[in-house]
């Protein structure tokens, strides 16, 4: 793991794996564009999720922890949809952060949490002091001087140690009112102070046609998953897909997020790679611990320390009113603090709320029910498609709306947690034996973007030409490979362990006398003899172990 977010940063672009979008223009905030490296790195993320989530995915076998076999299907849906789809689905209304501007400094925060800390009386209990500050996971205003000064003033008047509670801000809000906000927090940049929190949402707006105005106006999506479940019925009508299953798809995603920060982990345009699982209610939670289990274990099958990672289930006042129940797959990405973690995807129980809001309109939560929400005449806030989107089942001759389990992950913060959990600094011995200092990518083989480099270690003797018959051999195999012939030998190696390349293959003397070459192992810098024509096989071997 790296020390640091800028040891990430730097490395990414020097070694072309991600740049600034517009850089030579100043960049644009929240954008980001991957080079050469990384295009092939995040390519192979996506190619681990799609094939074990679609392509290998075997509807014969029940694996283990599932309660029956199951179908995969994917579907790529478009960026733009009918702007109906985010008034059913609550976007329109309900898709938002809160953010606070700095009066002074102007910088701006997203803020999601209320964290209160109170000084009780050691004798009676009873509360003495209070004071608040606001936050969210990569954001916190803090207490102020004059916010400690008054905790710990009472604390020592009264000598009981003080308590802390965090909430949601919406849920703070909603129980101070909408006309009383939290108290003013500091900035955490300046200390100056803080603009009330104001909603913002997070959809980006643009014009479908020639004429502007409310009825051409248009979403980008914030995610993928509405193609998925606007495509239900066409899934069901179209193909021979039983209950259980699911529909995947890759995309890209935007929102306008207020303070995109953290390189890759936060960003307005981002990927996802999310699946919505359409199952019987009675067996919902079955599959929901299912899909939990196995979504955790897939980022430590492709080498993340399970130590660096954590399964949270969401606290009842996290849950989205529709979510019976939520966890999230969460990294120590180096920007956290000792011991806290950040969000790479989050699986959720999200029962019928999906398929049952695009048929009868926007729902709300009214005590254990979920309703269609009611405008002032009575009518339905948002309608749905009016479309029959139950499924009939024609062994059990019964037609329910089927519950739905989704786990939504996030190309990019993927690539990052691979990025960081694969950095790697040791010392290895060079050409000499003089130990020297080694920066190494340590991606799983299977994500790494190039999997050998060849290298004939002199220009003579006909070795170029091995070389580069060997290269092509790779090539043709579709082994992503590269070919270099200048420069020692021991730099060459260290180019490549700070791409991550798992193996690089030396053309020398012996191979001229015996037809064998050298394979250089990344990690245990082992090296093997083998015959130059078994190299391909050899390889392919152990990119599939
Ligand atoms: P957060 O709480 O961090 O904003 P979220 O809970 O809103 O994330 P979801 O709506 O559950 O995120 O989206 C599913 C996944 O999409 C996330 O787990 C994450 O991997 C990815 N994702 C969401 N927002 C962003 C973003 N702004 N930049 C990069 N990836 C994102």
């Amino acid at each position: 793991m790296p020390k640091s977010m800028e040891q990430i940063v730097a490395l990414c672009k020097r070694r072309g794996f991600i740049f600034q979008n517009s850089d030579i223009y100043g960049g644009q905030q929240g954008f980001w564009d991957y080079g050469p490296l990384g295009t092939e790195l995040k390519r192979n993320v996506r190619n681990a999720w799609y094939n074990t989530m679609i392509t290998q995915h075997d509807e014969l076998f029940v694996p283990e922890g599932a309660p029956s076999a199951f179908q995969m299907v994917g579907i790529e849906t478009s960026i733009i949809m009918n702007p109906k789809v985010w008034k059913a689905s609550g976007h329109y209304d309900l898709f938002h952060d809160f953010m606070v501007d700095c009066k002074s400094c102007k910088s701006r925060f997203r803020v999601d949490h209320i964290t209160t800390r109170v000084v009780l009386d050691a004798a009676t209990n009873a509360p003495v002091a209070c004071e608040t500050y606001m936050k969210d996971v990569e954001n916190d205003t803090g207490l102020s001087k004059a916010q400690q000064k008054r905790l710990d003033k009472a604390t020592k008047e009264y000598g009981k140690p003080t308590i802390e509670e965090t909430m949601p801000l919406d849920s703070y809000m909603k129980l101070a009112g909408d006309q009383q906000s939290p108290p003013v927090a500091q900035c955490p940049d300046c200390r100056g102070e803080l603009t009330d929190p104001r909603e913002f949402n997070l959809m980006f707006k643009t014009i479908v046609g020639a004429l502007a105005g409310e009825e051409s106006t248009a979403f980008l999506r914030p995610e993928t998953a509405q193609g998925m479940f606007v495509n239900f019925k066409n899934v069901v009508d179209s193909s021979r897909v039983k209950l259980p299953f699911g529909i995947a798809q890759i995309g890209k995603s935007f929102r306008n997020e207020i303070t995109p920060r953290n390189f890759i982990f936060r960003s307005r345009e981002f990927e996802q790679m999310e699946m919505e699982f359409f199952c019987r209610p009675e067996e919902s939670f079955q599959w929901y611990k299912y899909w939990r289990d196995r979504r955790f274990k897939w980022y430590s099958d492709l080498g993340i320390n399970p130590d660096n990672l954590i399964l949270r289930d969401h606290t009842e006042d996290e849950l989205s009113h529709y979510s019976v129940g939520t966890a999230d797959v969460e990294y120590s990405y180096p920007f956290m603090e000792e011991g806290e973690y950040g969000e790479l995807e989050g699986i959720a129980h999200r029962g019928d709320f999906d398929l049952r809001s695009h048929m009868e309109g926007k729902l709300v939560r009214e005590g254990n029910e979920l309703v269609v929400e009611k405008d002032e005449h009575g009518q339905p806030r948002h309608r749905g498609s009016g479309k029959d989107l139950t499924y009939f089942d024609d062994q059990t001759r019964e037609r329910f709306v089927p519950h739905v389990i989704e786990p939504a992950a996030g190309a990019d913060r993927a690539t990052l947690a691979f990025i960081c959990e694969a950095y790697t600094e040791d010392e290895q011995p060079d050409d000499k034996g003089s130990m020297q200092k080694r920066t190494v990518m340590k991606f799983h083989p299977l994500l790494a973007p190039i999997k050998a480099a060849v290298f004939p270690l002199i220009k003579k003797d006909g070795m170029l030409e091995k070389g580069a018959d060997l290269y092509r051999q790779l090539k043709r195999a579709g082994i992503a490979s590269t070919y270099a012939h200048q420069g020692a030998i021991g730099r060459r190696y260290r180019q490549q362990d700070e791409i991550g390349t798992p193996y690089c293959i030396t053309v020398d003397g012996d191979t001229l006398e015996d037809g064998t070459v050298t394979i250089r192992d990344r990690d245990s810098l082992q090296q093997e003899r083998v015959h130059v024509d078994k190299v391909v096989e050899t390889i392919r071997c152990k990119l599939d172990e």
